[in-house]
């Protein structure tokens, strides 16, 4: 069916205050969690989602669901003669969609090569040092885990220096390639924090998440490395972080933040599955599936944060999480911890601190 508006015609027409324009979509304040820049709206496929507590639909999903109508009908005839006229600009915007060529994802063995000789060029600085020390890594696994200071300028010289070792960047999320056809890489000035990788169950780097110092703007901690919507480019695909051995393990906890994945499994040497966000499941669903057939697990553990008691979004995830478990013949269960630490990681530090003790 050919609509005579888009999504964006509906965020207009709504009031959503949009925070971040890009050629294929665009961030706007999510009017379902307040989540500031979290909901984005996919002008191609007219489909919104918010990558803080997860609501998702269609265009006239979001009218419904923003104006409380359930009557679909009414609402398309509503939006349909409120923006009538605006077709050539909708036209136009088509254009600037379809001019983008994203490349397909590379295999996991180019990713990991890539990463790694990227994460080779670099350093880490004391202070992010001192920072994943504080957080109860060890020297040890601070350099097997290949935390890297996000470097300040110089970005055509890291390119140059893959190019020269033979490294393919196309398709590796966070290079693409520039107007000019050059290869380049998705890093800004204002990016100031540490590289995150995420790894697979063969220790493989999947993909890479910064930890920004200040967290700008829209508050976000962690952003992916990313070169989606760009030429040779393409997104992350939010990979889950694996620590330990789960396809041996009768028990996998699952939480959010590869970092803190990384960091709860080092303190507890319990098997650790991340998800990037608490409703990020998709890549999550399709490792619990795997583990279903090829692994031995019994039981997984909800170990998402203990702020679920104000937080909606992330009481909807540990629903989500119950379900998917169930789904695939888990038996869910829960871990809960003194409200007062909101992540695992900081409660495992914690208890760490006080003796030493185990999950
Ligand atoms: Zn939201």
């Amino acid at each position: 069916m050919d609509f005579p508006f888009d999504i964006y015609d509906v965020a207009d027409q709504l009031g959503l205050e949009l925070k971040k324009q890009h050629p294929k979509s665009s961030d706007y304040n999510c009017p379902f969690c307040d989540g500031r820049a979290k909901l984005n709206l996919n002008v191609k496929h007219n489909v919104f989602r918010c990558n803080r507590c997860g609501e998702n639909g269609g265009m006239i999903d979001l009218f419904c669901k923003v104006t409380g109508t359930s009557d679909r009908k009414t609402a398309y005839r509503l939006l349909a003669e409120h923006n009538g006229y605006s077709v050539t600009q909708r036209q136009a915007r088509k254009k600037t969609v379809s001019g983008i060529k994203e490349a397909e994802k590379a295999d996991i063995k180019n990713l990991h090569e890539c990463y790694s000789a990227l994460l080779n060029i670099l350093t880490l600085s004391p202070s992010h040092k001192r920072n994943l020390l504080a957080r109860g890594l060890s020297e040890e696994q601070i350099r097997s885990n290949m935390y890297r200071s996000v470097p300040r300028g110089e970005y055509d010289h890291i390119v140059y220096r893959l190019l020269d070792k033979s490294i393919n960047m196309i398709g590796v999320p966070g290079f693409y390639v520039s107007d000019e056809g050059e290869m380049r890489i998705n890093l800004h000035n204002c990016m100031g924090g540490f590289f995150v990788p995420v790894f697979n169950e063969q220790r493989q780097i999947q993909g890479m998440q910064i930890r920004f110092d200040d967290p700008f703007e829209s508050k976000r901690k962690y952003i992916w490395l990313s070169s989606s919507e760009k030429n040779g480019g393409c997104s992350s695909g939010s990979p889950v972080q694996i620590s330990g051995d789960i396809f041996n393990s009768e028990v996998i906890y699952v939480t959010e933040g590869p970092l803190k994945g990384q960091i709860a499994h080092h303190l507890s040497g319990k098997p650790f599955i991340a998800a990037a966000g608490v409703n990020q499941q998709k890549e999550l669903d399709s490792l619990l599936l795997r583990i279903c057939n090829e692994g031995k697990c019994s039981t997984i553990v909800d170990a998402f944060d203990m702020d679920d008691d104000k937080n909606e979004h992330v009481l909807r995830g540990h629903r989500n999480l119950a379900w998917l478990a169930a789904k695939y013949g888990f038996s869910p269960k829960r871990v809960t911890w003194d409200r007062k630490y909101k992540g695992i990681d900081d409660y495992l530090l914690a208890v760490r601190n006080l003796k030493g003790g185990a999950l």
